[in-house]
């Protein structure tokens, strides 16, 4: 199992939100790599009272941190500041509980306490599960590999990371399956969006984009400048629609923007 991993910055775009690379995490709190083999995806929250992965990445671009991450997620944004090929200090310990599962050949992914309290927010849960269900399938975890292959700090170390989903907390099953059911089918994932946004707003409703590609935009029309692009058969919550000129905008609930409805369907 595993890939051997030579990408630096992965450079896409995660459930509508550009992954951002500009703040790059210190040379020397990390170790390079030109390639290696990457079996594992560890979640973590950054423990902090409040964050966001903006003054994370910032941070961790300081000398001396003796640590790093190569994802750090919040409700509206993804910084990578890790090469992927290049081996993040996340999960090292003296002892270890898991028997495979190290830095060398893993993914750290940090979900910031955006909830406030210690707490990390149903919103950056959700961008974290796209990302880490983005992952897995670039490492060819399939759904049902999810449960072996994508863990928590807490199952390699026992250290109490995420806090709020560690030991048998049920808000850990329900991340995986979240992350199964994106990898599972697009309307599984759809269904498992749905649940998300209904409990916030019912004007919330979900598209598929059917273009091949397209752009997001900062508001409602081709005025506005680009933030992102979009591809076909990938499916976002849209929470307001706009319109100019006649054509129809949805703005994304991930506040990456707005996208062209005719170039998307309603499901
Ligand atoms: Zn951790």
């Amino acid at each position: 199992m595993g890939k051997t991993v030579t990408t630096g910055y992965i450079n896409d775009t995660i459930h509508g939100i550009k992954v951002k690379s500009g703040i790059k995490c210190n040379a020397g709190n990390l170790s390079r790599n030109a390639g290696r083999k990457v079996v594992y995806v560890v979640m973590h929250y950054t423990g902090n009272a409040s964050d966001t992965a903006n003054a994370n990445a910032k941070y961790f671009s300081e000398a001396g941190r003796n640590a790093s991450a190569h994802f750090f997620v919040d409700d509206k944004e993804i910084y990578q500041s890790v090469k992927l090929r290049d081996t993040a200090w996340h999960c090292g310990a003296k002892k270890y509980y898991h028997t495979s599962c190290r830095n060398s050949n893993s993914i750290g992914i940090e979900m910031c306490c955006t909830a406030g309290n210690y707490k990390i927010s149903d919103k950056t849960k959700e961008n974290a599960a796209c990302l880490c269900a983005y992952l897995c399938k670039k490492l060819g975890i399939s759904a049902g590999e999810v449960d072996k292959y994508v863990l928590r700090h807490y199952d390699v170390t026992h250290k109490n990371c995420p806090a709020q989903m560690s030991g048998n907390k049920k808000e850990w099953t329900d991340f995986k399956e979240h992350v199964r059911k994106i990898l599972g089918s697009t309307k599984k994932a759809a269904e498992s969006v749905t649940q998300t946004a209904t409990g916030t707003n019912q004007n919330e409703y979900l598209i598929k984009i059917t273009k091949k590609t397209t752009k997001v935009r900062k508001g409602p029309g081709k005025k506005y400048p680009v933030t992102a692009q979009v591809h076909a058969g990938e499916v976002y919550t849209i929470v307001k629609e706009g319109t100019n000129n006649g054509i129809k905008w949805g703005e994304l609930k991930s506040g990456a923007g707005y996208v062209r409805l005719s170039h998307a369907k309603r499901i």
